[in-house]
């Protein structure tokens, strides 16, 4: 994985100062090593039954559209507030200064279907943990949430459901 993860860039000082970013789009962009992150990724997950993939906006959606794909799933957006069409259901939640809000259409997952969350990077956990949050609110049966990478000493693995969190990149 080692190779994998040189290719993530780092940022000093973005979106702020004090921040460290991770900048995944030197991997998307690099078709090798983005195959190789879409195959170890679904691989975990081949031989389940996965119903549908939910991506979250923006990065998210890049690779749980690439996984739905893999596992012959459907994929599910969850958008920032008002960017989806139909009926939405809103949850808000805490980031460290302030708050953010995510919507899911309300029938896009029907009650028992089992689902895989994908986002790019698991941070503190406070997006991954309102998204648990959404699935499970419209009946949706959690198989595991999965990421690119994860900044491992900010422990966000604490905010989500027990043994359901899996990240291939550690930081
Ligand atoms: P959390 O809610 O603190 O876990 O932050 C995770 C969300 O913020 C994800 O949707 C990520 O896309 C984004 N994010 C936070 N830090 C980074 C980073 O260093 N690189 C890329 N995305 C990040």
């Amino acid at each position: 994985m080692e190779d994998l993860k040189s290719i993530i860039r780092n940022i000093p000082d973005f979106p702020k100062k004090g921040i460290l970013f991770k900048d995944i789009t030197t991997l998307l962009a690099d078709a090798k090593s983005f195959q190789r992150m879409v195959d170890l990724l679904s691989h975990r997950y081949i031989g389940e039954k996965i119903d549908k993939v939910v991506g979250v906006e923006a990065r998210g959606f890049i690779i749980g559209a690439a996984l739905a794909y893999k596992l012959g799933a459907g994929i599910v957006l969850v958008r920032k507030p008002g960017k989806l069409p139909s009926e939405t259901f809103k949850k808000t939640y805490d980031l460290e200064y302030g708050t953010d809000t995510l919507e899911i259409h309300t029938d896009a997952i029907k009650k028992g279907e089992r689902i895989l969350i994908a986002d790019d990077l698991l941070a503190t956990g406070g997006t991954m943990g309102a998204v648990v949050d959404m699935v499970k609110e419209l009946g949706g049966e959690i198989v595991d949430c999965c990421f690119m990478a994860e900044l491992e000493f900010l422990e966000g693995k604490k905010k989500l459901p027990e043994g359901k969190c899996f990240s291939l990149l550690k930081f």
